[in-house]
């Protein structure tokens, strides 16, 4: 539960950058690492216990991805603010891009906020995210490096009363060729993979994939790892490893498929469907 450590903007720019690239077409980037707050919102007039919640932060998926960073030696970009300061998959101004109320729990200091609070948020915790997730990219694009966004998720294991049987879902819309072929890899090893579950993905409920993958045509794949495997670290190093494994097996048959060669960018034509 690293992110509990940085609670002061000061000491947390809002962006956290982990791994070394070591030459391999995986970017990382993780909306939801965080659970920081910056200090002038206090608590947000939520409890720590809410706030530890998984309406707080995706639980163990810092963990994971770090780990994974490692493994593949990649950039992992996290944001390391709580999702309930804002939801840096959500575009702005979107209706549950500041939540007044999440699973039940209310969070009274965003009620009532101004147009400059808002854009206050966006402007120091949002933007700035996504900026260097941009940036990321691009230095990549220039050197006609192949580049694959990797969106890192976990979700809770219960929702609305309803167990969620899938240990993993692969979220794709506008372009699943990624998704299709990392959720075969993952049915291989035994396990229940949610196809579009628990959530889909699509133009409005998400940012990031979209903005990122779908708009610069770059290959992309958005994981979702049920939260109680991986609130412990054995299980955030079990899942690291498996996807460390399955990534790149994922990236050959992509290639193989789809004619694209390993070391050169995908297709822009063929990289919408
Ligand atoms: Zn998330």
């Amino acid at each position: 539960m690293t992110g509990e450590a940085m609670t002061d903007e000061k000491a947390a720019p809002g962006v956290a950058v982990y791994g070394t690239d070591g030459g391999g077409p995986f970017v990382l980037v993780s909306d939801h690492a965080g659970r920081a707050v910056p200090s002038y919102l206090g608590d947000l007039g939520v409890s720590a216990e809410d706030r530890a919640r998984h309406i707080g932060w995706d639980i163990g998926i810092d963990g994971v991805g770090r780990a994974l960073a490692q493994k593949l030696q990649a950039v992992l970009i996290e944001q390391v603010y709580s999702r309930l300061v804002i939801d840096c998959n959500r575009a702005p101004g979107h209706p549950t891009s500041i939540v007044k109320i999440s699973d039940g729990t209310p969070v009274p200091t965003n009620h009532a906020l101004t147009a400059e609070q808002i854009a206050y948020r966006e402007d120091t915790i949002l933007h700035p995210y996504h900026a260097r997730i941009t940036q990321e990219l691009d230095a990549r694009l220039k050197a006609g490096r192949p580049t694959v966004v990797v969106a890192l998720h976990s979700f809770t294991p219960e929702m609305g009363g309803l167990k969620r049987p899938w240990q993993v879902g692969l979220l794709h819309n506008h372009d699943k060729r990624l998704a299709v072929l990392l959720m075969e890899l993952l049915r291989k090893e035994g396990l229940t993979v949610g196809d579009n579950e628990p959530y889909a993905l699509t133009d409005t409920s998400d940012y990031t994939v979209p903005t990122h993958g779908e708009k610069r045509q770059l290959p992309h794949v958005e994981i979702e790892i049920r939260q109680d495997l991986i609130d412990h670290p054995a299980g955030q190093e079990e899942w690291a490893a498996r996807l460390a494994r399955l990534l790149p097996q994922a990236w050959a048959l992509f290639c193989q498929t789809y004619g694209v060669t390993p070391g050169a960018q995908a297709d822009a034509e063929g990289a919408m469907t």
